[in-house]
């Protein structure tokens, strides 16, 4: 095993360890599990536990929506099941594990209740003061939020102790990682059993505390924002995708926006702010569903780069001011470097446990390049003095982006978050 290999699989033996919940915690029995939305989420996540003979029960507010979701898992299924990944037969009795309604109160006596509604708080709150009312005592109560306050979600309840966030990756049956959102109040029994069950479902799981983003998205917000600071000063979205690639990703920060859509808080006509995926919506270049974004679309949905994208970003951004267009070790620098800042604060606040957690979330939510360990392992090669230059420089900017305190106390240490 090479030693970033078994750094890894250390950090993943680590991840299954919360260090305040003892490991004798008795854990709740999950035999049924109800899902709140049969959405992109909703069902990507019921089908993991009818992968492994867990009975599902799916509630929607109409049946347009219930039939969709069940037609998508059904289509997913075949899918897997004509690529060889288990028998034909086995698409029926997965599917017989899952059944759907109208009705909340159906979920009553589930032992975990998922909700994967839209992202919105007011709306989310509303769901589990319901479900409060209804669901058996002892139940867990989890939400899929992307980032909202847990800590509210479960002030809407009489029951904060049975309310936690599972935090799937999309798409939900394939992507391997799940944040588990510990809230204040969430008990030792909830936390245990969540990672417990999630594990069993042959998940990654990474215990989190709550702040806006958690772990992953909350790390993704500078990258995506530095990004696009990089197309103000000349560089064009296809540079950045393919520095990013080179260094290991999939897919580019333009490229993820074009399939997650632009349009997500955006309405026509109005302006959101920023100019450049204003214009962008304005000229139905909404990402990959409207067929253009950032990027053209080719008829095998392939990415390719857009002349009209380069003159609207001309346009918006007035083109670079005399300064050099910057070269592929910027670009990385400018995207990462801030990334890693904010993992450091993310250690300093306590939301995370330790550097290799943040690690795992990034390997197997994001898809980070497994050969650099993750993160803040490859921050320790990159040598902190570098990343903590980067934020001074953009610090004066944008109080925001300010070396963490722990990444200025490591670098006078001489310390790197491997020591930690
Ligand atoms: P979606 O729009 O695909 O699905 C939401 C579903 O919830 C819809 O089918 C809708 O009809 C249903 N719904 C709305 N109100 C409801 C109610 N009161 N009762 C029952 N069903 C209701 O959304 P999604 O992408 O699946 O996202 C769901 C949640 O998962 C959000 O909180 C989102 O932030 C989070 N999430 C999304 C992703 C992603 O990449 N899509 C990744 C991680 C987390």
């Amino acid at each position: 095993m090479t030693e970033t290999a078994d750094y890894v699989s250390r950090a993943l033996e680590r991840a299954a360890t919360v260090d305040d919940v003892p490991q004798d915690t008795p854990l709740i029995a999950i035999e049924k599990v109800g899902i709140v939305g049969a959405g992109t989420m909703g069902g990507g996540i019921a089908m993991n536990f009818a992968n492994i003979g867990i009975p599902v029960h799916i509630v929607e507010t109409g049946q347009e929506a219930l039939d969709r979701g069940f037609a998508t898992i059904r289509r997913n299924y075949e899918r897997s099941a004509s690529r060889g990944r288990f028998p034909a037969e086995e698409v029926d009795v997965r599917m017989a594990r899952l059944t759907g309604s109208l009705e909340m109160n159906d979920l009553a006596q589930c032992d975990l209740i998922i909700e994967a509604v839209y992202e919105n708080l007011d709306l989310k709150k509303d769901i589990f003061t319901r479900l409060d009312a209804i669901v058996k005592p002892g139940a867990i109560l989890a939400t899929n939020t992307s980032g909202l306050d847990v800590n509210a979600i479960a002030a809407a309840t009489g029951r904060p102790e049975a309310v936690i966030g599972l935090h799937f990756f999309s798409p939900a049956n394939v992507m391997k990682l799940v944040e588990i959102v510990r809230g204040r109040a969430s008990s030792n029994s909830v936390i245990a059993t969540s990672v417990d069950i999630a594990n069993r479902i042959g998940k990654v799981a990474v215990v989190v505390g709550v702040c806006p983003g958690f772990v992953g998205n909350r790390m993704l917000y500078p990258r995506q924002v530095q990004a696009r600071e990089l197309l103000r000063q000349g560089a064009m979205p296809w540079d950045v995708d393919r520095v990013l690639k080179e260094f290991g990703f999939k897919m580019g920060p333009f490229e993820m926006s074009d399939l997650a859509g632009l349009d997500i808080g955006w309405t026509k006509g109005v302006k959101s702010g920023d100019d450049l995926r204003d214009a962008l919506c304005e000229a139905d270049r909404r990402g990959q569903k409207t067929g253009a974004g950032f990027y053209d679309y080719d008829e095998n949905r392939a990415a390719v780069p857009s002349p009209v994208v380069e003159r609207l970003i001309q346009e918006v951004y007035g083109g670079p001011e005399n300064a050099p267009i910057p070269s592929d070790a910027d670009i990385l620098a400018t995207c990462l470097y801030p990334l890693v800042n904010e993992g450091a604060k993310i250690l300093e606040e306590g939301i995370a446990q330790r550097p290799s957690d943040i690690d795992v979330v990034w390997l197997y939510g994001y898809n980070w390049p497994h050969h650099t360990g993750g993160p803040m392992r490859w921050a320790d090669s990159q040598g902190l003095p570098v990343i903590i230059r980067r934020a001074r420089e953009l610090g004066q900017a944008n109080e925001w982006y300010k070396p963490a305190a722990l990444l200025e106390r490591m670098v006078d240490e001489g310390r790197g978050f491997g020591d930690l």
